[in-house]
């Protein structure tokens, strides 16, 4: 009988993957807390909460007993027309939560589409409102935002984009703001003609675990607010407490308009995405001009189990043992970035909350860096799962990740 991994390389076609090169794929057959297991049984530490969605770790019984329950009941309806009291009470609970003051929840899938949902959003609030010239959108230079056409387009123009570049829509793109740039001050931005700034809170992920200098940010947002700019918060990597607070808007003093959310939503178990915006733009909608109405939808939209599953995320979230947890990591982090930079370890060591980083190469990022492969392969003969971004080598682990897990986790970082 043929392993998993070769009838995988006979069907599947994986992402960001040259299949032509690629090291044969570890097949997991479970998982469990902080660990991935592999055919053989051998753990791994999922430093990296598979691509950033595992909050409270894998196979965590409380949310698959909610799932299950849910999946008995109502696994799901369509929305348009419909509703139900997973999304209901998902709504109630998450909305007082959110930065600012979100009244209104839009479902969708996945951190793309909850993108994609925040620019339209946002272009049709100013049509709607008799201002068509408003729909050119700020970005920041660096950013990811996803893989859908319009979330490529707010999203640094580079590797990932490069074949569609000729497709993207024109965006503004804007410097990093920092203490010594100031640049996206000068006047030459078409203001007046700005629907909204999309922007990832506290620190860029896919772009290299950029963490900004805030004051600096904030100028930028407010400078945005006072032109009638909406703001949207990109908080797909950062929201239900990545950071250290439970949105990484709440560090920051201008609060946004709009915020996107998925991977921690559900606790990372199943797909889903949300866009939240404040009352003033769901109410730019409500017209009887029927041309008015938001038409975006997606089958799976506010799919029941999901809504379950994101309630269940919420319950552990606001234990007191997760905020505990959370505070741990945190700490941790912040000892060893300062070792680290005593012992003169590394270039740019760093963390934000639960994410540490570090450079390994001191020119500009290469995603395509072999050195990348290397570390990898060797985090995992060690029992870790690292998947560096080009030059920058990061952990952001599941809140269940103990002290003794952290320490092996450093520990591999420190062989690099
Ligand atoms: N926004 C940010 C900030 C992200 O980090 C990501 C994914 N890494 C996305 C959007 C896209 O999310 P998804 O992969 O679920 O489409």
């Amino acid at each position: 009988m043929d392993s998993i991994s070769q009838r995988d390389g006979r069907f599947l076609w994986h992402p960001y993957t040259q299949h032509r090169l690629a090291a044969p794929f570890t097949s997991i057959t479970r998982a469990k807390g902080s660990y991935l297991f592999d055919e053989s049984g051998t753990p791994l530490l999922d430093a990296i909460s598979s691509w950033w969605t595992t909050l409270h770790g894998h196979g965590h019984p409380y949310i698959a007993q909610k799932i299950h329950e849910q999946a008995l009941n109502l696994e799901h309806v369509i929305f348009a027309g419909f509703t139900h009291e997973p999304a209901v009470n998902l709504a109630g609970r998450l909305l007082p939560l959110l930065p600012g003051d979100m009244s209104r929840l839009f479902f969708s899938d996945n951190g793309s589409t909850a993108v994609e949902v925040a620019l339209k959003m946002a272009i049709q609030f100013h049509q709607n409102q008799g201002r068509p010239n408003r729909k050119k959108i700020l970005a920041l230079q660096h950013a990811y935002h996803g893989d859908t056409f319009g979330a490529m387009s707010v999203s640094e123009r580079g590797l990932f984009t490069q074949p569609f570049n000729g497709h993207l829509f024109p965006v503004e793109f804007v410097d990093i703001p920092t203490e010594e740039n100031e640049s996206w001050k000068l006047p030459s931005l078409p203001w007046e003609e700005i629907a909204c700034i999309i922007y990832e809170p506290v620190v860029q992920g896919a772009g290299g675990m950029r963490m900004y200098h805030l004051p600096s940010l904030e100028k930028l947002l407010t400078q945005c607010k006072d032109q009638g700019i909406l703001l949207i918060a990109d908080e797909v990597m950062t929201g239900f407490g990545r950071t250290g607070t439970l949105f990484a808007s709440e560090q920051i003093q201008v609060l946004p308009d709009i915020v996107c959310m998925s991977k921690g939503l559900t606790g990372g178990t199943l797909p889903m995405a949300l866009t939240a915006c404040r009352e003033f733009i769901y109410e730019a909608f409500l017209q009887e001009d029927r041309l008015k109405t938001f038409f975006h939808g997606h089958s799976f939209t506010a799919n029941p189990i999901g809504c379950a599953a994101a309630l269940a995320s919420l319950d552990l979230l606001q234990d007191a043992a997760c905020q505990e947890q959370i505070r741990l990591i945190v700490t941790c982090h912040r000892q060893k970035v300062e070792q680290w930079k005593s012992e003169g370890r590394f270039l740019q060591p760093r963390s934000a909350g639960t994410i540490l980083a570090l450079e390994v190469e001191d020119k500009e990022n290469n995603y395509l860096n072999t050195r990348k492969e290397a570390i990898m392969q060797m985090a995992l003969k060690k029992g870790v799962l690292l998947r560096p971004l080009g030059n920058t080598v990061y952990c952001m682990p599941p809140y269940s990740t103990n002290q003794e897990e952290l320490d092996l986790i450093y520990r591999v970082m420190e062989m690099i």
